[in-house]
């Protein structure tokens, strides 16, 4: 499993994390308002306006996701209700990061009071405030500036705001709402307050604060939110400090990434046994000319970084990716009807596979950031190679495809190129006989074209019968440097 390590930009600094939660806050709102305390934020850090959380847009969950940094169907909190709820099997990062290193010391100050009582009941946490009345957000913010006045030692701090969503509740969700648009300034006020006493700790110099600013939803005129619809799904997300890249963030991120970017910071390497859905994403050590070349670009193209499903009916979210749909990963040997280890395929596959799922068409989506290599692209110094294996089911007609586009800076397309699905003719043509199950490896490589800024990998899957078996394994998208270095441009 590829999961990224960074260090800080400094090891004489103590590496610090604020996790600023803001309830229902819609990305575009917060663009239209005034908000100098987070622009300040976005301008020492970087920004998307196009996170992603679950399909199920409510708290429950969205906070879930942020602090536990997997999806529901793992942490199984899907509405408001907590009926049923796996914490003990996938706890937060409070007690991730105190069980790797025990003397952490970690502080919640949240005004919903499911977050401390349901969400992160289980987890011992150093300043715990937990209050009830999401209307009234001046008891945590001041226990909050407090406790970072006085506590020396403090590593992992969530600050959660809760009005915001009140509002949109009460007026609607939406940037032509004076009064939501006034409640995203009220809350940056706040937030201006922590920042103040972060930056007026007696050890700030020797300090490396690493600030996410995240939301649980987004939500939509009509005072709702809760659909799973792009204006309740689409998300802010906000790395802030010395250690994070700076300008937008390209690539793909999910709510699920609060997780290990705070851990990565925090220098506490992600362990397999957690099963996290969650991938660093805003750090600026991910981002160098290193990082980009002559190693797979591809996060979760293997669809190792987590667990499977337990079964080919279940939809368990892909890590790493946009997943839109019923796609889902499977082990190998999991059901009779599905690939095995034995099934002609990819020679190192490791345990899982990605398949359609209980749907006609559904598709993964992931974007990758080449910002970096803007002046080799454009020199046409960089040549790619993107490889998958790509199967289906006995003599079914399942499909499973890649397509790749290069995007320019507004994100026009300029280039594409495709995996092509193997068809029931292609594993028939492979095996003289009777088609059977197996995958089949495909590639295709060329020059990265003038221009590109981003990638946008897609892996599509189209049914033909049943549950879509169209597979995919092994995805990868490496870019390589083809000849002397650009002047000015630091390897
Ligand atoms: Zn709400």
């Amino acid at each position: 499993m590829a999961v990224e390590t960074a260090t800080t930009t400094s090891t004489t600094m103590t590496p610090k994390v604020l996790i600023i939660g803001i309830d229902g806050l819609r990305p575009d709102a917060l663009m239209a308002a005034q908000t100098p305390a987070i622009d300040a934020l976005i301008a020492n850090g970087c920004i998307t306006l196009e996170a992603s959380a679950a399909a199920e847009t409510v708290s429950g969950p969205g906070w879930s996701n942020v602090l536990c940094g997997v999806w529901p169907d793992k942490h199984r909190s899907v509405d408001n209700r907590f009926l049923i709820t796996d914490y003990q099997r996938y706890p937060s990062i409070f007690t991730l990061a105190k069980r790797a290193r025990p003397q952490i010391r970690t502080a919640l100050f949240a005004n919903w009071g499911p977050i401390g009582e349901r969400i992160l009941a289980l987890d011992s946490i150093d300043h715990r405030v937990s209050l009830q009345d999401t209307k009234n957000d001046e008891p945590q913010t001041v226990a909050c500036v407090e406790t970072l006045a006085h506590d020396p030692l403090i590593d992992l701090v969530f600050y959660y705001i809760g009005n915001v969503d009140e509002v949109g509740h009460a007026l609607g969700f939406h940037r032509a709402v004076p009064g939501y648009i006034a409640a995203i300034e009220s809350a940056d006020a706040l937030v201006a307050r922590v920042i103040e006493a972060v930056k007026a700790r007696a050890t700030y110099l020797s300090e490396d604060w690493l600030i996410i600013v995240v939301t649980d939803h987004g939500g939509t005129i009509d005072l709702s939110h809760g659909r799973d619809i792009v204006e309740h799904r689409m998300i802010p997300f906000i790395v802030s400090g010395a250690a994070a890249a700076k300008g937008r963030i390209v690539g793909t991120v999910n709510q699920v990434d609060v997780a290990a970017t705070a851990l990565t910071h925090l220098n506490i390497e992600q362990l397999r046994a957690w099963d996290l859905d969650s991938h660093a994403v805003g750090l600026a050590a991910d981002s160098g000319r290193a990082m980009m070349l002559e190693r797979n670009l591809v996060c979760n193209g293997d669809a190792e970084l987590s667990s499977p499903a337990a079964e080919p009916a279940g939809n368990r979210g892909v890590a790493g990716w946009r997943d839109i749909g019923a796609v889902s990963t499977l082990a190998y040997g999991a059901h009779a009807d599905f690939p095995t280890a034995q099934t002609i395929g990819a020679p190192s596959r490791g345990a899982s596979f990605m398949f359609g799922g209980e749907a006609g068409e559904s598709r993964i989506e992931q974007r990758i950031d080449l910002a970096t290599l803007a002046h080799e692209i454009d020199a046409d110094h960089v040549s790619f190679d993107l490889r998958g294996w790509l199967g289906g089911f006995a003599q079914q007609r399942d499909l499973a495809w890649i397509e790749l586009e290069w995007l320019d800076e507004h994100d026009g397309v300029v280039g594409r190129a495709e995996l092509r699905a193997v068809t029931l003719e292609d594993r028939t043509a492979a095996t003289g006989g009777d088609a059977v199950t197996m995958f089949i490896e495909r590639s295709v490589n060329g020059a990265v074209p003038a221009l590109s800024r981003a990638a946008t990998l897609t892996l599509r899957f189209e049914r033909s019968e049943g549950v879509c078996d169209g597979y995919a394994d092994e995805i990868s998208l490496v870019l390589h440097a083809l000849s002397k270095p650009i002047p000015g441009v630091t390897p």
